[in-house]
Protein backbone atom coordinates (compact mmCIF):
# COMPACT_ATOMS: atom_id res chain seq x y z
CA UNK A 1 0.00 0.00 0.00
CA UNK A 2 2.66 2.51 0.90
CA UNK A 3 4.77 1.36 -2.47
CA UNK A 4 1.51 2.48 -4.28
CA UNK A 5 1.00 6.18 -2.91
CA UNK A 6 4.61 6.48 -3.24
CA UNK A 7 4.24 5.96 -6.75
CA UNK A 8 1.64 8.68 -7.01
CA UNK A 9 3.77 11.77 -6.43
CA UNK A 10 6.85 9.93 -7.16
CA UNK A 11 9.56 12.34 -7.35
CA UNK A 12 7.67 15.70 -8.09
CA UNK A 13 8.73 18.54 -6.45
CA UNK A 14 6.25 20.20 -4.25
CA UNK A 15 6.54 23.51 -2.20
CA UNK A 16 4.63 24.02 0.69
CA UNK A 17 4.67 27.59 2.91
CA UNK A 18 4.54 27.34 6.94
CA UNK A 19 5.56 24.02 6.36
CA UNK A 20 7.73 23.36 9.34
CA UNK A 21 4.66 23.13 12.24
CA UNK A 22 0.43 22.42 12.60
CA UNK A 23 -1.45 21.83 9.59
CA UNK A 24 1.57 22.60 7.19
CA UNK A 25 4.15 19.72 8.52
CA UNK A 26 1.52 17.26 8.71
CA UNK A 27 1.37 18.32 4.77
CA UNK A 28 4.68 18.05 4.17
CA UNK A 29 4.76 14.30 6.05
CA UNK A 30 2.05 13.21 3.75
CA UNK A 31 3.60 14.89 0.68
CA UNK A 32 6.92 13.82 1.85
CA UNK A 33 5.71 9.97 2.62
CA UNK A 34 3.93 9.80 -0.95
CA UNK A 35 7.40 10.19 -2.43
CA UNK A 36 7.13 13.86 -3.76
CA UNK A 37 10.70 16.04 -2.93
CA UNK A 38 9.51 18.80 -0.40
CA UNK A 39 10.31 22.28 -0.14
CA UNK A 40 9.75 23.76 3.25
CA UNK A 41 8.68 27.13 3.14
CA UNK A 42 8.33 29.61 6.42
CA UNK A 43 10.17 32.18 8.54
CA UNK A 44 12.10 30.00 11.60
CA UNK A 45 15.27 28.54 10.34
CA UNK A 46 15.86 26.16 13.09
CA UNK A 47 12.18 24.78 12.66
CA UNK A 48 12.24 24.34 9.17
CA UNK A 49 15.48 22.47 8.84
CA UNK A 50 14.27 20.28 12.17
CA UNK A 51 11.66 19.16 10.39
CA UNK A 52 13.24 18.56 7.51
CA UNK A 53 15.54 16.42 8.89
CA UNK A 54 12.94 14.29 10.09
CA UNK A 55 11.74 13.61 6.03
CA UNK A 56 13.11 11.73 2.88
CA UNK A 57 14.13 14.41 0.01
CA UNK A 58 13.02 17.63 1.80
CA UNK A 59 15.34 20.62 1.68
CA UNK A 60 14.45 23.64 3.97
CA UNK A 61 13.92 27.44 2.55
CA UNK A 62 13.25 30.53 4.93
CA UNK A 63 10.62 32.64 3.23
CA UNK A 64 8.81 35.55 4.56
CA UNK A 65 5.23 34.97 2.34
CA UNK A 66 4.62 38.25 2.76
CA UNK A 67 7.34 39.93 1.32
CA UNK A 68 7.45 39.92 -2.21
CA UNK A 69 11.29 39.77 -2.88
CA UNK A 70 11.77 37.15 -0.28
CA UNK A 71 9.06 34.74 -1.90
CA UNK A 72 11.35 35.39 -5.40
CA UNK A 73 14.45 34.50 -3.32
CA UNK A 74 13.27 31.49 -2.08
CA UNK A 75 11.49 29.94 -5.28
CA UNK A 76 14.18 30.86 -6.74
CA UNK A 77 16.34 28.50 -4.52
CA UNK A 78 13.69 26.18 -4.34
CA UNK A 79 13.72 25.36 -8.56
CA UNK A 80 17.53 25.18 -8.02
CA UNK A 81 17.57 22.45 -5.54
CA UNK A 82 14.14 20.01 -6.86
CA UNK A 83 13.47 21.73 -10.07
CA UNK A 84 10.24 22.97 -11.72
CA UNK A 85 7.55 23.22 -9.15
CA UNK A 86 4.70 20.87 -9.76
CA UNK A 87 2.73 21.12 -6.69
CA UNK A 88 2.28 24.26 -4.75
CA UNK A 89 0.23 24.35 -0.97
CA UNK A 90 -0.15 28.05 0.35
CA UNK A 91 -0.27 26.90 3.50
CA UNK A 92 0.90 29.81 5.76
CA UNK A 93 -1.39 32.07 7.37
CA UNK A 94 -1.91 34.07 10.66
CA UNK A 95 -5.27 34.91 12.46
CA UNK A 96 -5.53 37.50 15.12
CA UNK A 97 -8.89 38.07 16.36
CA UNK A 98 -10.21 41.47 16.76
CA UNK A 99 -14.03 43.56 16.73
CA UNK A 100 -14.65 45.51 13.71
CA UNK A 101 -14.58 48.69 15.41
CA UNK A 102 -10.45 47.86 16.66
CA UNK A 103 -9.37 46.93 13.68
CA UNK A 104 -6.71 49.24 13.08
CA UNK A 105 -5.37 49.71 9.73
CA UNK A 106 -1.96 47.99 10.31
CA UNK A 107 -3.89 44.99 11.34
CA UNK A 108 -5.92 44.97 7.90
CA UNK A 109 -2.94 45.14 6.10
CA UNK A 110 -0.77 42.95 7.92
CA UNK A 111 -4.04 39.74 7.51
CA UNK A 112 -4.65 40.81 3.50
CA UNK A 113 -0.72 40.25 2.84
CA UNK A 114 0.00 37.14 5.03
CA UNK A 115 -3.31 35.28 4.16
CA UNK A 116 -4.10 36.11 0.82
CA UNK A 117 -1.33 38.13 -0.92
CA UNK A 118 0.65 35.31 -0.27
CA UNK A 119 -1.47 33.33 -2.51
CA UNK A 120 -1.02 35.27 -5.08
CA UNK A 121 2.86 35.88 -4.86
CA UNK A 122 3.64 32.15 -4.68
CA UNK A 123 1.28 31.24 -7.55
CA UNK A 124 2.67 33.36 -9.84
CA UNK A 125 6.26 31.58 -9.07
CA UNK A 126 5.00 28.08 -10.12
CA UNK A 127 1.86 28.86 -12.71
CA UNK A 128 4.16 29.57 -15.63
CA UNK A 129 5.98 26.57 -15.50
CA UNK A 130 3.15 24.59 -14.91
CA UNK A 131 1.28 26.00 -17.85
CA UNK A 132 4.72 25.33 -19.97
CA UNK A 133 4.37 21.90 -18.95
CA UNK A 134 0.32 21.27 -18.64
CA UNK A 135 0.77 19.81 -15.29
CA UNK A 136 -0.09 21.12 -11.75
CA UNK A 137 -1.43 20.85 -8.50
CA UNK A 138 -2.07 24.15 -6.51
CA UNK A 139 -3.86 24.03 -3.44
CA UNK A 140 -4.42 26.76 -1.03
CA UNK A 141 -5.45 26.48 2.35
CA UNK A 142 -8.21 28.81 3.36
CA UNK A 143 -10.52 28.35 6.09
CA UNK A 144 -14.54 28.26 7.02
CA UNK A 145 -13.83 32.08 7.41
CA UNK A 146 -13.16 31.95 3.67
CA UNK A 147 -16.78 30.75 3.41
CA UNK A 148 -18.69 32.41 5.93
CA UNK A 149 -18.18 34.86 8.26
CA UNK A 150 -16.37 35.12 11.15
CA UNK A 151 -17.27 36.95 14.74
CA UNK A 152 -14.65 39.29 15.47
CA UNK A 153 -12.16 37.95 12.83
CA UNK A 154 -13.42 40.89 9.97
CA UNK A 155 -9.45 40.63 8.05
CA UNK A 156 -8.97 37.32 8.79
CA UNK A 157 -12.26 36.81 7.36
CA UNK A 158 -11.61 38.95 4.46
CA UNK A 159 -8.64 38.07 2.97
CA UNK A 160 -9.82 34.06 3.78
CA UNK A 161 -12.51 34.94 1.34
CA UNK A 162 -10.43 36.48 -1.04
CA UNK A 163 -8.35 33.16 -1.23
CA UNK A 164 -11.39 31.50 -2.29
CA UNK A 165 -12.18 34.05 -4.75
CA UNK A 166 -8.25 33.99 -6.36
CA UNK A 167 -8.79 29.86 -5.76
CA UNK A 168 -11.83 29.49 -7.78
CA UNK A 169 -10.88 32.28 -10.86
CA UNK A 170 -7.38 30.74 -11.29
CA UNK A 171 -8.84 27.48 -11.75
CA UNK A 172 -10.55 29.00 -14.70
CA UNK A 173 -7.45 30.05 -16.22
CA UNK A 174 -5.80 26.72 -16.02
CA UNK A 175 -8.25 24.15 -16.29
CA UNK A 176 -7.32 23.46 -20.32
CA UNK A 177 -3.72 22.64 -19.18
CA UNK A 178 -4.07 19.52 -16.78
CA UNK A 179 -3.54 22.37 -14.16
CA UNK A 180 -6.44 22.00 -10.86
CA UNK A 181 -6.14 24.75 -8.26
CA UNK A 182 -8.42 24.07 -5.42
CA UNK A 183 -8.99 25.82 -1.63
CA UNK A 184 -9.37 23.52 1.31
CA UNK A 185 -11.50 25.16 4.32
CA UNK A 186 -10.87 23.97 7.76
CA UNK A 187 -12.55 24.14 10.66
CA UNK A 188 -10.97 24.53 14.31
CA UNK A 189 -7.99 22.66 14.23
CA UNK A 190 -5.58 21.59 16.80
CA UNK A 191 -3.00 23.54 16.29
CA UNK A 192 -1.13 26.83 17.79
CA UNK A 193 -2.96 28.91 15.90
CA UNK A 194 -6.27 27.42 17.65
CA UNK A 195 -4.27 27.72 21.21
CA UNK A 196 -4.06 31.29 20.08
CA UNK A 197 -7.43 31.80 19.53
CA UNK A 198 -8.15 29.97 23.05
CA UNK A 199 -6.26 32.82 24.75
CA UNK A 200 -7.83 35.66 22.80
CA UNK A 201 -11.39 34.69 24.02
CA UNK A 202 -10.02 33.97 27.62
CA UNK A 203 -8.62 37.92 27.90
CA UNK A 204 -11.35 39.10 25.45
CA UNK A 205 -14.69 37.70 27.70
CA UNK A 206 -12.70 37.49 30.84
CA UNK A 207 -13.50 33.90 30.86
CA UNK A 208 -11.46 30.56 32.32
CA UNK A 209 -9.09 28.45 30.00
CA UNK A 210 -12.21 25.31 30.13
CA UNK A 211 -14.90 28.47 29.01
CA UNK A 212 -12.94 29.46 26.24
CA UNK A 213 -12.46 26.14 25.08
CA UNK A 214 -16.12 25.31 25.74
CA UNK A 215 -17.18 28.13 23.39
CA UNK A 216 -14.98 26.82 20.49
CA UNK A 217 -16.55 23.07 21.11
CA UNK A 218 -20.29 24.70 21.18
CA UNK A 219 -19.51 25.28 17.12
CA UNK A 220 -17.94 22.20 15.74
CA UNK A 221 -21.03 19.64 15.96
CA UNK A 222 -18.82 16.70 15.86
CA UNK A 223 -17.01 17.65 19.40
CA UNK A 224 -13.31 17.46 18.61
CA UNK A 225 -11.03 19.78 16.74
CA UNK A 226 -10.21 18.49 13.16
CA UNK A 227 -6.62 17.56 13.27
CA UNK A 228 -3.94 18.58 11.30
CA UNK A 229 -3.96 14.95 9.59
CA UNK A 230 -7.49 15.02 8.68
CA UNK A 231 -6.50 18.20 6.54
CA UNK A 232 -3.05 17.27 4.92
CA UNK A 233 -5.00 13.85 3.64
CA UNK A 234 -7.74 15.89 1.58
CA UNK A 235 -4.41 17.51 0.74
CA UNK A 236 -3.08 14.85 -0.59
CA UNK A 237 -5.76 14.03 -2.26
CA UNK A 238 -6.52 16.79 -4.30
CA UNK A 239 -2.63 16.75 -5.39
CA UNK A 240 -2.20 13.26 -6.57
CA UNK A 241 -3.96 11.44 -10.24
CA UNK A 242 -7.60 10.39 -8.73
CA UNK A 243 -8.27 14.10 -7.98
CA UNK A 244 -8.00 15.39 -11.79
CA UNK A 245 -11.27 16.25 -12.50
CA UNK A 246 -11.07 18.46 -9.37
CA UNK A 247 -10.69 21.78 -9.82
CA UNK A 248 -12.15 25.54 -8.30
CA UNK A 249 -13.65 24.02 -5.57
CA UNK A 250 -13.63 25.15 -1.84
CA UNK A 251 -13.76 21.67 0.35
CA UNK A 252 -14.25 22.47 4.12
CA UNK A 253 -12.79 19.98 6.62
CA UNK A 254 -14.12 20.89 9.73
CA UNK A 255 -16.45 17.82 11.69
CA UNK A 256 -19.47 19.77 10.47
CA UNK A 257 -19.00 23.07 11.06
CA UNK A 258 -20.38 23.84 7.89
CA UNK A 259 -22.84 21.76 6.21
P1 LIG B 1 0.11 27.64 12.91
O1 LIG B 1 0.06 28.96 13.60
O2 LIG B 1 0.33 26.41 13.68
O3 LIG B 1 1.21 27.70 11.74
C1 LIG B 1 1.25 28.78 10.86
C2 LIG B 1 2.33 28.52 9.84
O4 LIG B 1 2.40 29.63 8.94
C3 LIG B 1 3.68 28.35 10.48
O5 LIG B 1 4.38 27.32 9.84
C4 LIG B 1 4.36 29.70 10.23
O6 LIG B 1 5.75 29.51 10.11
C5 LIG B 1 3.74 30.10 8.89
N1 LIG B 1 3.75 31.54 8.67
C6 LIG B 1 3.07 32.50 9.32
N2 LIG B 1 3.38 33.71 8.85
C7 LIG B 1 4.28 33.51 7.86
C8 LIG B 1 4.99 34.37 6.99
N3 LIG B 1 4.84 35.71 7.01
N4 LIG B 1 5.85 33.82 6.10
C9 LIG B 1 6.02 32.49 6.06
N5 LIG B 1 5.38 31.63 6.85
C10 LIG B 1 4.52 32.14 7.75
O7 LIG B 1 -1.25 27.58 12.10
P2 LIG B 1 -2.03 26.38 11.42
O8 LIG B 1 -1.13 25.27 11.09
O9 LIG B 1 -3.21 26.13 12.24
O10 LIG B 1 -2.52 27.13 10.10
C11 LIG B 1 -2.13 26.78 8.79
C12 LIG B 1 -3.13 27.39 7.82
O11 LIG B 1 -4.43 26.88 8.10
C13 LIG B 1 -3.24 28.91 7.91
O12 LIG B 1 -3.37 29.45 6.62
C14 LIG B 1 -4.52 29.12 8.70
O13 LIG B 1 -5.12 30.36 8.42
C15 LIG B 1 -5.34 27.94 8.22
N6 LIG B 1 -6.41 27.58 9.15
C16 LIG B 1 -6.14 27.15 10.44
C17 LIG B 1 -7.18 26.84 11.29
C18 LIG B 1 -6.96 26.41 12.70
O14 LIG B 1 -7.94 26.28 13.44
N7 LIG B 1 -5.75 26.13 13.14
C19 LIG B 1 -8.58 26.93 10.84
C20 LIG B 1 -8.74 27.39 9.50
C21 LIG B 1 -7.68 27.69 8.69
P3 LIG B 1 6.83 30.55 10.70
O15 LIG B 1 6.30 31.06 11.99
O16 LIG B 1 8.07 29.76 10.79
O17 LIG B 1 6.95 31.59 9.66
Amino acid sequence: MTLFIKAKLADQHAVVTGGARGIGAAITTALSHSGARVTIMGRDTTALERHAETLENAAAVPCDVADERSVERAFEAARKKFGDVRILVSNAGQAKSEKFTNTTRELWDTMIAVNLTSVFLCARQVVPGMLAARQGRIVNIASTAGVQGANRMSAYAAAKHGVVGLTRSLALETVKFGITVNAVCPGYTDTDMTEQGVQELMTAKKISREEARAMIMRVIPRGTLTTPQEVASTVLWLCGPDASGITGQAIVVAGGEIT
